[in-house]
């Protein structure tokens, strides 16, 4: 390890998921680190994003179960959701997490946790509150933050973004949620199932429209029977707030009302104010482009996770950071394939996938060389048991490897693991076909589609 008062190895701006895995990574690799942030350690994903909302989601699965109890047989009373104790539960397990990620970085005598706000000044430098932090490597990782649209002003009240929406201890009775991606659908979904009459508003023609149009087509059936309201196709045009709530004017003249608006457009990424185009580094519409191996154009910087442009998630920084670390130590690295990193939108039912869809894989291989299969999970055992409906559908290049994993269905999102291998080692659908998958699970839909597209179906049409 380098001597520290000579400069560190690593320098990380920005403790996020990507960030702290950098670090880590960096440290098993006997390069001397500083990881610098501003606010805690663990980032979006720890204290606003992943965790807290799948807490609330958890919540919301057993709010559902409650109520529903009786079609399986079970006497149970469904009388309420007590918005504290459901944050004082999501709140328990992100305090959890977070002392333990504590613990690691504490007890890692590699690396040096920097808590201020850091400018990026030199090429090997990063200035924080006044102190100069110098490093043989840069590694950028200012994530995320939750955008808005022109003439749409988050005020924290009655116009909200995500962060406010998890702190809230009354929910409203109705609301708005403008935006069908994945944050949009996933609060829709944890919202419903804790009361809230909701209202989706996406411009662009369907819900979660970077899934499969198979996906977005089940979600949107599984949401109208659960009673979730959407308007897809149509862009927000105005908002009126009052004291009672937001009315939002939709294309076409259409108003939506609710006690209150979610706005989930998207997130931008952090990379403003913060010396980077200073030091000639390029940014584009925010976001920091790279090459494969995740350097900017100024040698010796590094860029990842939400501030690189591609699908912003968790594991995506987690792989780009220990990816980097690897880097810099010189161990080459396999660069990462953008399509091979597993999807998965939280919602009842879930939608999980990997690889490309239908219409990429058209585009990439042509029409005639593109196979499907869709396996309905009304012939799963399990998924009976579960009284959940959905499919697992399968994208192929014929008498070639599977390329397209896609599924909808509770439980699912726990299946992508196994598509992720399939997808990334290139499996033929005979190669899945002959392993032997676990009866009754919602996994054996994996092994019934590819049986069915290796030719030899069992409970399923061929
Ligand atoms: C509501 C919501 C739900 C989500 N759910 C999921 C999910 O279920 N699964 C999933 O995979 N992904 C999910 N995500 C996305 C996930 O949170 C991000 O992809 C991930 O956090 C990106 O990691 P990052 O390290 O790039 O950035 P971040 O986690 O945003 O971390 C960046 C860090 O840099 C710090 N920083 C910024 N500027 C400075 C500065 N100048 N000086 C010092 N520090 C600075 C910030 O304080 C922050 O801690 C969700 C996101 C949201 C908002």
């Amino acid at each position: 390890m380098s001597d520290p008062n000579q400069g560190y190895d690593v320098v990380i701006l920005g403790s996020g998921s990507a960030g702290y895995a950098c670090a880590l990574r960096a440290a098993q690799l006997d390069l001397s680190v500083a990881i610098i942030e501003k606010d805690k350690l663990g980032g979006t994903c720890l204290h606003t994003g992943c965790i807290p909302t799948k807490a609330l989601l958890h919540a919301g699965e057993v709010a559902d179960s409650t109520r529903e109890a009786a079609q399986f047989g079970v006497k149970a009373e469904f009388s309420g959701v007590d918005m504290p104790a459901v944050n004082k539960y999501k709140d328990g397990v992100v305090a959890k997490l977070y002392k333990g990620l504590q613990g690691m970085f504490k007890a890692n005598k590699a690396i040096t946790f920097i808590n201020g706000n850091g400018k990026l000044t030199g090429r090997n430098t990063v200035d924080v509150d006044g102190k100069q932090i110098t490093g043989r490597h840069i590694v950028l990782a200012t994530g995320s933050y939750s955008k808005t649209l022109p003439g749409l002003d988050i005020d924290g009240s009655k116009v909200i973004s995500s962060e406010h929406a998890l702190k809230l201890d009354k929910l409203p009775s109705s609301a708005i949620i403008l935006g069908g991606g994945v944050i949009g659908v996933e609060f829709a979904s944890a919202w419903k199932s804790l009361g809230v009459d909701v209202t989706i508003v996406e411009a662009l023609p369907r819900l979660v429209p970077a899934e499969d149009a198979d996906s977005s087509k089940m979600l949107e059936r599984a949401f109208r029977k659960r009673g979730i309201k959407f308007k897809t196709g149509k862009p927000f045009e105005t908002v009126k707030t009052s004291e009672t709530g937001v009315a939002l004017t939709i294309a076409g003249g259409e108003t939506v009302e609710g006690e209150l608006l979610l706005v989930a457009v998207g997130r931008g990424a952090s990379t403003s104010g913060l010396g980077f185009e200073e030091q000639g580094i390029t940014v584009d519409r925010g976001f920091i482009p790279t090459n494969e191996h995740l350097q900017t154009n100024v040698p010796g910087i590094y860029a990842i996770g939400d501030i690189v442009p591609g699908v912003q998630l968790a594991h995506r920084g987690f792989g780009h950071g220990i990816f980097v670390a690897e880097h810099i130590a010189g161990l080459n690295p396999v660069p990462i394939d953008e399509a091979g990193i597993p999807r998965v939108t939280y919602t009842e039912p879930e939608v999980a996938s990997v690889g490309l869809n239908e219409d990429k894989a058209r585009e990439k291989y042509g029409d005639d060389a593109v196979k499907t299969y869709n396996y309905n999970l009304a012939g799963n055992g399990k998924s009976n048991i579960l009284k959940t409906q959905g499919f697992v559908k399968l994208v192929s290049v014929k008498d070639g490897p599977v390329v397209g994993v896609h599924m909808v269905g509770s439980r699912m999102g726990e299946q992508i693991g196994e598509g992720q291998l399939i997808y990334n080692w290139e499996a033929f659908p005979s190669d899945v076909a002959q392993l032997i998958h676990m009866h009754p699970t919602q996994n054996e839909a994996l092994g019934e589609a590819h049986l069915a597209l290796a030719g030899k179906p069992l409970h399923a049409h061929a």
